[in-house]
């Protein structure tokens, strides 16, 4: 097991320590794992119904986390999955119970209410009032004379909130206790777990799942739910989910809903916004009104990952008591229970004067230099190059880096492959619209640095004017990798794209000025690429994500440099293709 715990045993009152030592408005009832308002002394000697929930903990931020004004007086925590004793539960109603008595918000399973409802007992013989209200949201399960009936979930947040709301605004025991139910009565919930959670205690997952497998319906505590089946896109699972509790709930179109997207702890926050936006997209269509919704950790089972949804029917009075506002850490601000059935798109913004700036010139002159077919044909096939190297690249920078160099820049070829046509004549508006269209398309360093490389290229072509020469591109070369070297701080021997692209601008150079023919300069420039690619491989990196690894690189060839090697190679073999 690994976990981030001290003494097994100690989770909960480590937890608890945690929670109030950085929300001083929440205090410790001393000698139990229970969470109280810190003004529990000034509360108490006040009008209001004291609201008090808990349960086993292992469900974070429920129940502790809802401690403040406006929602819960004091959670009882148990420990880990466990009920809480009769006595904490007691001893918490004695100390928040002022004249108004008390609610007990309890999740249905048979620990719960037993402790509970016990605990109601026993201080009421005492001569506080004390009322229990039991939530068994969870639609997954039949109710049934014959079974415990149905598990409490999420849902049971809302009528925290709400019978928090109703005790704040200083009604009666029996009132609150009256929108709670009613509120307990209006809420259905469904789960989907992705995979299994460790007690701490246990050290190991109290269920498997297969790789491939999700539980609808599953319990809170991982107890079985209705059906295992296969992975399924998330939209259908919500559908899933969703139509089962508004069945549950015989929600007719045009009535009015709240949603929760709960976490049950493992799933990152990118596949819950998923799920919300079908959840959304599904509850508008079907025509209900959906008046607010709310996504995040509400009541979680550990690291499972998975997610529940809540629906609640919802009237005037109920949006008021979900709105009133709360000083809980765990019950967001009231602004974010916001929602709108499609996602406002506002217009972007154009560069000035936005024609593209490629195509522009005419094609120079017919000269020695290459035409535009010839620069077509190059680029092409440095495209379908670089396509066929992906899966390559791909293992070279996950070796050493994040992996994306491959996948970036086949994204970038097929992108310039499509805009090629649109690029204009002149080899500088060329190289200048191939700047703009890896701008876009390649992302990750490489978008940057090709970027500029091309860019200072197509200035230097522009400068020497007319058709450019082989010394033109040379000096264009040179001229490109001192702008990598500018913009991303790496020099030669940083083990980076510059190992190739430096060398062999140089052999480039050195062989035209020695008087060798184009031809003869690039197949040097390439070697000098090739060699400067290898080299890399004993390098300790200092720049780009490799140089996390430090020393772990070295004896792996850098992936960018590659990719250097593999295009100039393509340049060298197309233009001198028959020399
Ligand atoms: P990342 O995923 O790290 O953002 P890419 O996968 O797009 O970057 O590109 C990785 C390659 O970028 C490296 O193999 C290296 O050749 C090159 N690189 C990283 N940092 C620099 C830098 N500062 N200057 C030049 N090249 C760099
Ligand atoms: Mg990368």
């Amino acid at each position: 097991m690994k976990k981030l715990v001290n003494d097994v045993s100690g989770v909960v009152p480590d937890m608890l320590e945690g929670l109030a030592l950085t929300h001083p408005e929440i205090a410790l009832l001393d000698g139990q794992t229970v969470a109280v308002r810190a003004d529990v002394a000034d509360f108490r000697r006040s009008d209001r119904v004291a609201v008090v929930s808990g349960g086993g903990s292992g469900h974070e931020p429920a129940h502790a986390g809802y401690v403040g004004r406006g929602m819960l007086t004091a959670a009882v925590c148990g420990d880990v999955f466990t009920s809480p004793s009769t006595d904490a539960v007691l001893e918490t109603i004695r100390t928040v119970a002022g004249p108004a008595g008390v609610l007990l918000i309890v999740k249905n399973y048979t620990g719960d209410r037993l402790n509970f409802g016990l605990a109601a007992e026993l201080a009421r013989a005492e001569g506080i009032p004390v009322e229990v209200v039991v939530v068994a949201d969870d639609v997954a399960l039949d109710t049934g004379e014959a079974t415990a009936g149905r598990r409490g979930i999420a849902g049971t947040v809302f009528v925290h909130k709400v019978a928090g709301a109703a005790a704040e605004a200083g009604l009666s025991l029996a009132e609150v206790r009256r929108e709670a139910e009613a509120a307990a009565a209006m809420v259905g919930s469904m789960g989907v777990g992705l995979s299994a959670c460790t007690v701490p205690a246990a050290g190991r997952p109290g269920f498997e799942l297969g790789p491939d497998e999700v539980e609808l319906g599953l319990g809170i505590h991982g107890e079985a739910g209705v059906q295992r089946t296969a992975v399924a896109p998330a939209d259908v699972v919500v559908d899933t989910l969703l139509d089962r509790i508004t069945a549950d709930l015989a929600l007719a179109p045009g009535e009015r809903v709240a949603l929760l997207v709960n976490n049950l702890g493992g799933t990152p926050l990118m596949e819950l916004q998923i799920v919300a936006r079908r959840a959304v997209r599904r509850l508008t269509e079907q025509g209900f009104r959906l008046e607010r919704a709310w996504t995040g950790s509400f009541l979680t089972a550990l690291e499972m990952a998975g997610c529940s949804l809540s629906v609640l029917r919802v009237d005037d009075r109920l949006l008021d008591r979900l709105d009133a506002p709360v000083s809980a850490p765990a019950w967001p601000a009231a602004h974010l229970g916001r929602v709108r059935p499609e996602p406002l798109r506002v217009p972007g913004t154009p560069a000035p004067g936005s024609a593209p700036a490629a195509g522009s010139r005419p094609a120079a002159a017919a000269g020695g230099s290459p035409p535009r077919r010839v620069l077509e044909r190059v680029v092409e096939e440095i495209c379908a190059a670089l396509v066929a190297a992906e899966p390559e690249l791909t293992m070279m920078d996950q070796a050493v880096g994040d992996g994306d160099l491959g996948i970036s820049l086949a994204r970038g070829a097929e992108a310039v492959r499509r805009e090629f046509p649109g690029y204009g004549e002149d080899p500088a508006a060329v190289l200048r619209a191939l700047s703009a269209t890896l701008r876009r398309a390649l992302g990750g360093t490489s978008g940057p640095l090709y970027a500029v490389l091309l860019l200072r290229a197509a200035a230097v072509l522009e400068e020497a004017g007319g058709v450019p020469a082989a010394r033109d591109w040379a000096r264009a070369l040179a001229e490109g990798a001192r702008a990598v070297s500018e913009l991303g701080g790496a020099e030669v021997g940083d083990r980076t794209m510059l190992d190739a692209l430096v060398p062999a601008a140089d052999a480039l150079r050195r062989a035209l000025d020695g008087g060798a023919e184009p031809c003869g300069a690039l197949s040097a420039a390439v070697e000098a690429a090739r060699k400067g690619t290898a080299a890399t491989a004993a390098m300790t990196p200092r720049r780009g994500r490799s140089s996390y690894l430090g020393e772990r690189a070295v004896g792996r060839v850098d992936p960018g440099a590659e990719a250097v090697a593999i295009w100039l190679e393509v340049v060298s073999r197309t233009v001198c293709e028959g020399n």
